[in-house]
């Protein structure tokens, strides 16, 4: 059925036809492209044909050994912290949100505030099975169709459609947090403090963007670690696992455009920075506001308006990269670019293709769509470009085919080739892939 759809971003919205997944789905004589919860931000799970597999929603087997929990594609990562979190068990890696699938996560080959020591998502799935373009079903892992597995690991679904994932949880005492906030007041020293917290588990900062000269660069450093039973009960805690309850606002229908705007972004930064007096606040959280914090508003999206918003997540090197990453966060304050939600993390080494974490700082901004903010993130492209950086895929809706190329270099190339080789019929494309030429002839 021919549906106007976008990602979580609201732009491209676009005319696509959607069908639900069945294993005939693949016969398409139309090029497809699998689609989950639709929380990529651009036009990654768009085009002609989408395949929804949001019904292949069920949890087939689970190992309390060892923690593997094997299930369909569609299953969500709520679904999976619902069940296991009271069992004992964390998701091994988590994004922003909590409402991704199994599949989007390995296709994005998704990361969390504890890159740069656990690595990302796919360092912690033990095997796929994949639907090829000739239907059959293919078991991929590290050691048996392992082309296929490199391949299909931020993948971004051009190589089949993920049926089924394998993926190792890991154990914990409680679904507690303790969490460390230090407020910082420029981003010299939000390295430091990411350079001195290296053996965190999670860690992540709000920057505030809007801020200039000595204070560019400022906001809340947060580390986090799972809390043991000892540390709850020393706070007088008893119940190690709770759950936050689900219920929480929505915003119901898109907000005017001009709501967020230059001055309410300064006003909300301002408040949110100045909103910790001391310099640094030890506490337990439950775990839901630490990884998830705007999942408690239900389609906050919309307060971007129609015309949607663009995340711009950007990695650049350690080496050179604290400069680059000075001089694009001056470059927005004084365009007077505001992004509502700044987050800055660290990455450490990655493998795979298409991966975008490389070791280095990762900064997540959300502008409104306007007039003037395309010329303006072409520019900053350009930055991060000269400084060795490249931009996640994923959130992506508006990179030219140039700068993709260019900074996903060599091993971009070796994708496509094998990817043509595997796939001469190029039957798995997207408006991304095809906005980005990715797929080649
Ligand atoms: C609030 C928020 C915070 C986020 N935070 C982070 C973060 O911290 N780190 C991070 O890495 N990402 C983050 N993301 C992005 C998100 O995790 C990824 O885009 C993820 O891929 C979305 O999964 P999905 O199920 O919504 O997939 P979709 O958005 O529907 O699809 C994403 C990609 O996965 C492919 N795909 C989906 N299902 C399948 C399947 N079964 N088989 C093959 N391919 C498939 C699609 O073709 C597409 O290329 C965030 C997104 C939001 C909205």
């Amino acid at each position: 059925m021919i549906q106007k759809i976008g990602n979580w971003g609201n732009y491209p919205v676009m005319d696509c036809d959607v069908e639900e997944y069945s294993p005939s789905v693949i016969h398409s004589n139309v090029p497809q492209i699998p689609r989950g919860m639709g929380r990529s931000y651009g036009d990654a799970s768009l085009g002609a044909k989408v395949v929804s597999m949001l019904r292949l929603n069920c949890m087939l087997d689970f190992n309390p050994e060892t923690g593997v929990l094997w299930a369909e594609s569609g299953v969500t990562l709520s679904e999976i912290l619902e069940v296991f979190v009271p069992r004992g068990f964390f998701l091994p890696v988590t994004p922003g949100t909590r409402f991704v699938s199994l599949g989007g996560a390995v296709a994005a080959d998704v990361h969390g505030k504890n890159h740069h020591k656990e690595g990302s998502f796919c360092d912690h799935v033990e095997y796929i099975d994949l639907q090829v373009e000739d239907g059959r079903i293919l078991r991929c892992s590290r050691i048996e169709n392992a082309e296929w597995f490199d391949l299909t690991r931020g993948g971004m679904g051009l190589t089949g459609i993920i049926l089924r994932v394998a993926l190792r949880l890991k154990k914990i005492e409680t679904s507690w947090i303790k969490q460390i906030n230090i407020k910082v007041r420029n981003f010299e020293e939000l390295c430091s403090l990411f350079e001195a917290h290296q053996g965190s588990t999670y860690s992540v900062a709000w920057v505030d963007c809007l801020a200039k000269g000595k204070k560019a660069g400022r906001g809340i450093f947060m580390i986090g670690e799972h809390a043991s039973l000892s540390e709850i009960r020393q706070e007088g805690i008893t119940q190690p696992f709770t759950s936050l309850k689900k219920k929480g606002l929505s915003i119901p229908f898109f907000l005017p455009e001009i709501i967020l705007n230059n001055f309410t972004i300064r006003v909300f930064n301002f408040l949110y920075y100045h909103k910790q007096l001391k310099r640094k606040r030890v506490f337990l959280t439950p775990y839901e506001p630490y990884f998830y914090p705007l999942d408690s508003i239900f389609h906050w999206n919309r307060v971007y308006g129609k015309r949607g918003f663009v995340q711009y997540q950007f990695v650049l090197p350690f080496e050179g990269g604290a400069e680059a990453m000075q001089d694009i966060l001056e470059t927005i304050a004084r365009r007077g670019f505001a992004s509502f939600l700044t987050v800055l993390k660290t990455f450490g080494p990655q493998e795979g293709l298409l991966a975008f974490p490389m070791e280095g700082y990762t900064l997540a901004l959300d502008f409104p769509v306007s007039p003037e903010l395309f010329p303006f993130l072409t520019e900053l492209d350009q930055k991060v470009q000269q400084a060795g950086g490249r931009i996640y895929l994923a959130k992506d809706a508006r990179m030219s085919p140039e700068v993709f190329a260019s900074t996903y270099g060599e091993k971009l190339s070796t994708f496509q080739k094998i990817l043509a080789r595997l796939l001469p019929g190029k039957s798995f494309q997207s408006a991304l892939s095809q906005r980005l030429q990715l797929i080649q002839s």
